[in-house]
């Protein structure tokens, strides 16, 4: 594996040593349960609290506004689900988009067929909303509308700052799936004008299984999915993942200390890969926003050239697909066929996720086999 190069940082990122290192006390000595009222419980309540505020600390929001739950799509699903029970008095309609994770569309999907309506809107050529489409698709009916903060396909950036001042005129609760944005982009919660938002540990350098709902106070409070004991105040029961909570907090601290100085490197590292490959491959499709995108993704469409086949030419360079596959049939990304790429073309999408440890090195190893690879597939193709 270890010469293996992972760009792959919008599926999951590797563990942070620092966080690993938050983490070890509790997964030995520190193995009290947080509920517990005894000096085990209470050391492991307090590292839960401390988690908490670095949590809060980075999403510039009260800790009391954090609930814990075992990663994002449980928070797209508590947060779209709970609001839309909660608040069904109210109204029963739902607005969401075309290029949204599946956490959300199917949670959406799943609604529809209990009763709730459900809106889709279109994105633009870029993956991007119009908040005019959100403020047109709004009617008295209208709970909810949920929009991503980064696409992590194409890596997109939404107005999100438009969007909710859209959502704050009509009254509508605005809940994003901020995973890919988090800890990357700036976010200040409330600056954003978000409601709710969605958030895992595994994107930003932290463990999987753990994440975290925003809730923002003195609005409707999700209607809990499961029933048991009384923690995260109800809203999400079941004995306190702590080393993972430990691990998510510390997680978000470092990503908050990366984000100055980060960021920009990241963002330099994907604009020589693109470069590189723009410099010795034609008919090259960059896939997203060419700006208004996170500072790791580069997603390509390579023409002629499937994207499996990519696949199993990189050897060295750990990357993924724009498309879902099964065993027995290639489907395109909903995201490319959402943004209007032609099928074919959406077939030979690859996603370059660059992260915090990337290195020039490593970009220079990849381009090299990347077009490597591109002009051999190309010189077996047929015309
Ligand atoms: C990874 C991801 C998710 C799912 O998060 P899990 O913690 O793995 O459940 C949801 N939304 C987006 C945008 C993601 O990138």
């Amino acid at each position: 594996m270890s010469d293996i190069i992972y760009m792959d940082n919008h599926a999951t990122t590797p563990i942070a040593p620092e966080v690993l290192e938050a983490m070890m006390p509790y997964l030995t000595t520190h193995f009290g349960n947080a509920s517990s009222t005894h000096p085990f419980g209470v050391t492991a309540k307090d590292a839960v609290e401390k988690a908490r505020h670095q949590v809060a600390d980075l999403l510039g929001c009260s800790a009391e506004e954090i609930v814990f739950t075992s990663g994002a799509t449980e928070s797209d699903n508590l947060a779209i689900r709970g609001i839309a029970y909660a608040c069904q008095e109210k109204g029963n309609h739902i607005i969401t988009s075309t290029a949204e994770h599946h956490a959300i569309l199917d949670t959406c999907h799943a609604l529809a067929a209990e009763g709730f309506e459900t809106t889709y809107l279109p994105v633009d050529k870029y993956g991007m909303v119009s908040p005019d489409d959100v403020e047109a698709a709004i009617t008295p009916k209208t709970i909810l509308m949920s929009f991503m903060y980064g696409n992590n396909e194409v890596g997109t950036i939404n107005p999100i700052v438009d969007i909710a001042a859209v959502a704050a005129k009509h009254g509508v609760l605005f809940h994003s799936d901020a995973v890919q944005g988090i800890g990357q982009l700036p976010s200040d919660l409330e600056a954003l004008g978000l409601n709710l938002a969605s958030l895992t540990a595994h994107k930003i350098y932290g463990p999987k299984g753990i994440g975290a709902l925003y809730v923002q106070r003195n609005n409707s409070q999700p209607h809990s999915l499961f029933y048991g004991g009384g923690q995260e105040a109800g809203i999400r029961p079941g004995t306190l993942n702590v080393a993972g909570i430990v691990g998510l907090g510390a997680a978000c601290e470092l990503s908050k200390k990366y984000m100055e100085t980060g960021k920009s490197s990241v963002a330099t590292l994907r604009d020589t890969l693109h470069r590189k490959l723009m410099a010795s491959l034609d008919a090259l499709h960059l896939n997203g926003h060419p700006e208004q995108r996170l500072p790791g993704n580069l997603n390509l469409c390579f023409a002629g050239v499937q994207s499996l086949a990519h696949l199993a030419g990189l050897k060295r360079v750990a990357v993924s697909t724009g498309s879902a596959c099964d065993s027995e049939s290639v489907k395109a990304s909903h995201v490319l066929v959402a943004m209007g790429v032609p099928n074919e073309l959406a077939l030979t999408a690859v996603r370059f996720g660059l992260g915090r440890y990337n290195t020039a090195e490593e970009v220079d190893i990849v381009a090299d086999e990347v077009i490597k690879v591109v002009n051999r597939l190309r010189a077996l193709a047929p015309e």
